[in-house]
């Protein structure tokens, strides 16, 4: 979610509309993620666009992706499993060093609200007593847009390097906001402007672990990118300490 700000009229109306329901706004209103104002009885999670930030009139709210967006929606596993194979791709090219081999995309599962996607695994142990580690599905609703998407198995694949590297007991803010980052990275290379608008949403996301976290990740980027903070949670469990000991 984007930056809201409570915002005084002047006196009488301010004669401004709403970008939401387009009446008059009242005295006291909202100012939305792009500095549109609307008026504060209005849901904020379901009045802009998830993907793009754009206003969605209360009719429509029933979707919290504008009409735009939801043309681009993935509803096929085989669609939502090239998606995947192609993040995984593009992951490894930003430098992080391993990726699971591949991973179903399950679209009709439930996935538990608040999450909008999950990752399930199974540890094991072999013959010699090393421990394995099986990673099962990717559980996400259907007819996410294809970005929205996108970004998310890039966070959830996060999770699953941060369990096949047993870092699992890192702070839920480490944890979230390096799987933040890669989808934040991922989201960097789509050529599709609203990536932009969808990057500065979770930059400027005000949940204390995914927003924070993402902003701790992004200010401990170094030249070695996420590689290097990888590498970093790995040695400390701080993401900037190695690329700190390298220089
Ligand atoms: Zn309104
Ligand atoms: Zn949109
Ligand atoms: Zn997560």
């Amino acid at each position: 979610m984007g930056l809201f700000h409570w915002m005084f009229g002047t006196q009488g109306g301010s004669g401004l509309t709403c970008t939401v329901c387009r009446r008059e706004l009242p005295r006291r209103y909202l100012i939305g993620p792009e500095r549109q104002g609307f008026c504060p009885s209005h849901n904020l999670d379901r009045s802009f666009c998830r993907v793009c930030s754009s206003p969605i009139p209360p009719a429509a709210q029933s979707s919290p992706f504008c009409q735009d967006c939801r043309q681009s929606s993935v509803g096929q596993a085989g669609e939502a499993m090239a998606l995947l194979g192609q993040v995984q791709r593009e992951l490894r090219e930003l430098g992080l060093p391993w990726w699971p081999q591949s991973v179903p995309v399950n679209l009709s599962a439930a996935v538990q609200p608040p999450h909008v996607a999950t990752i399930h695994w199974q540890r094991s142990q072999d013959a010699q007593g090393r421990r394995r580690v099986t990673f099962q599905e990717i559980r996400v609703s259907p007819d996410y847009p294809r970005l929205y998407l996108g970004s998310l198995l890039a966070h959830e694949l996060g999770h699953a390097f941060l369990v096949q590297q047993d870092l699992e007991g890192l702070s839920p803010v480490i944890t979230e906001g390096f799987c933040e980052l890669c989808g934040w990275l991922w989201l960097g290379r789509q050529r599709d402007p609203r990536a932009v608008r969808l990057r500065a949403r979770m930059e400027n996301s005000i949940t204390p672990i995914y927003g924070e976290g993402l902003r701790v990740m992004i200010a401990s980027l170094g030249p070695q990118g996420i590689a290097g903070i990888a590498a970093g949670l790995k040695v400390t469990g701080s993401p900037t300490a190695l690329a700190a000991r390298l220089c």
